[in-house]
């Protein structure tokens, strides 16, 4: 007997079919006599309907308020799942965020686990009951409560695995597993059988949306078995581990993230501090910033340009303005039709050429280079959104086709 944590997203669970569908794994786990806890979405696109209605009623809602309203589209799926596990004939009872044990800090719509009390989960599963939590939502010490910012559902999973050890905590989604590629944007991207942590962390930073990448910094540093497959098919999916078989990939995938805008400072005097002055603003507001590029001075006058992620650019851009005679530059620029296309594999740091076949991909696609980051693991660019789609598919090619 094992304890398996199953988790299922939003198309999982989308309709009352999904919903029977998800009932039918869940129970057939449990009657081969494994301990099960099920984490669970909101039901298809409810997140996304749930934000558009807090639009109808303000243009600035306060956060607390959205972490109220977004948690419950969680709340209705763990309700209709166990019902349907009842109706199927298999004992189950769903518990919130909150009855399950989350606390989180206090940031409202991107809340961190602070800690899990896994004592109401073990107290269910010991009456032999499969336990379905609600993904995404916690209370912080406020007993407010809070949400783990979009695809927060997978943190959940992991975390649950985590606490209880777990033998298996199972991703369940829409596509079979980790490709090389979004399938749904590169028709010739591969299933991959196994990936490691830190390449599934790269690709899931870099815009990989199959798998949260807390989530997978989680399952990293408590060592959780974690293997992401399809609800609809009962094939295998893709293990995510420490160390994978070599098999002789160069990269093991392409992402693109189109959540990203570049600020630019234009003509900052080129004296000492003007690099600090502007990041130790964004630092304070918790504005993350990605890619930086300074150039060398010029005339007396050197650009600072740097990326951050598209839903703080405004915020950044304010913040810059107001402090804008303290760096006194000619001028502030933000651009948001760009985005970022990654490629991620451990196979790059011991090849020479990587960057270069990457370039000339994008070179033969006559697409321009605006911002160029690198790390042991990871080649990114930065380029027009418009050419995204194209690029992702044209640097695909020149790797793993
Ligand atoms: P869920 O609702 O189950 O959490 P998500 O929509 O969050 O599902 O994630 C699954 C989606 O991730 C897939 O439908 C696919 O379009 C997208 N995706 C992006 N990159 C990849 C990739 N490299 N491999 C698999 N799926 C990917
Ligand atoms: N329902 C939340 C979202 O859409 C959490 C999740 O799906 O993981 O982001
Ligand atoms: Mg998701």
């Amino acid at each position: 007997m094992a304890l398996i944590v199953q988790k299922f997203g939003g198309s999982s669970v989308a309709d009352r079919d999904r919903i029977f569908n998800v009932a039918r794994i869940v129970a057939n786990t449990h009657a081969a006599g494994n301990d099960v806890v099920v984490v669970v979405s909101a039901q298809g696109d409810t997140t996304d309907d749930l934000i558009a209605k807090a639009g109808e009623i303000t243009h600035d809602p306060s956060q607390r308020e959205m972490d109220m309203l977004l948690a419950t589209g969680e709340q209705i799926s763990i309700s209709l799942l166990a019902m349907a596990l009842g109706e199927t004939g298999c004992p189950a009872i769903s518990l919130t965020g909150w009855q399950a044990g989350f606390h989180t800090d206090r940031a409202y719509t991107r809340a961190r686990i602070k800690n899990l009390d896994t004592e109401r989960i073990e107290s269910e599963l010991s009456k032999n009951r499969v336990v379905v939590v609600a993904g995404f939502q916690g209370l912080n010490r406020y007993d407010d409560i809070t949400t783990l910012g979009r695809g927060g559902s997978d943190t959940s999973a992991v975390a649950i695995a985590a606490a209880l050890h777990a033998d298996l905590c199972q991703i369940y989604t829409d596509v079979d597993g980790v490709y090389t590629a979004d399938p749904r944007l590169v028709p010739r991207a591969r299933k991959l059988d196994e990936i490691t942590f830190d390449e599934m962390l790269e690709l899931a930073s870099l815009g990989a949306q199959v798998l949260n990448n807390r989530s997978v910094e989680l399952a990293k540093k408590y060592s959780v078995n974690l293997e992401v497959r399809s609800s609809l098919t009962d094939l295998p999916g893709t293990i995510v581990k420490e160390v994978t078989d070599v098999e002789g990939m160069l990269i093991k995938g392409v992402a693109k993230d189109k959540d990203v805008a570049v600020i630019s400072i234009l003509e900052v005097p080129d004296v000492p501090g003007a690099s600090f002055k502007v990041f130790s603003l964004m630092a304070q507001k918790k504005i993350n910033v990605d890619i930086i590029l300074q150039s060398s001075g010029k005339e007396g006058h050197k650009d600072v340009i740097f990326t951050v992620p598209l839903g703080d650019a405004e915020t950044a851009l304010a913040l810059l303005e107001e402090n804008r005679q303290r760096f006194g530059c000619r001028d502030i620029v933000v651009d948001k039709d760009v985005a970022k296309v990654s490629i991620v594999g451990a196979g790059m740091q011991s090849h020479s050429g990587v960057a270069s076949r990457m370039f000339e991909a994008l070179f033969e696609a006559n697409i321009n280079i605006r911002m160029i980051s690198t790390s042991e693991i990871k080649i990114s660019v930065l380029i027009a959104k418009a050419d995204a789609d194209r690029a992702v598919n044209a640097i695909h090619d020149a790797f793993l086709n």
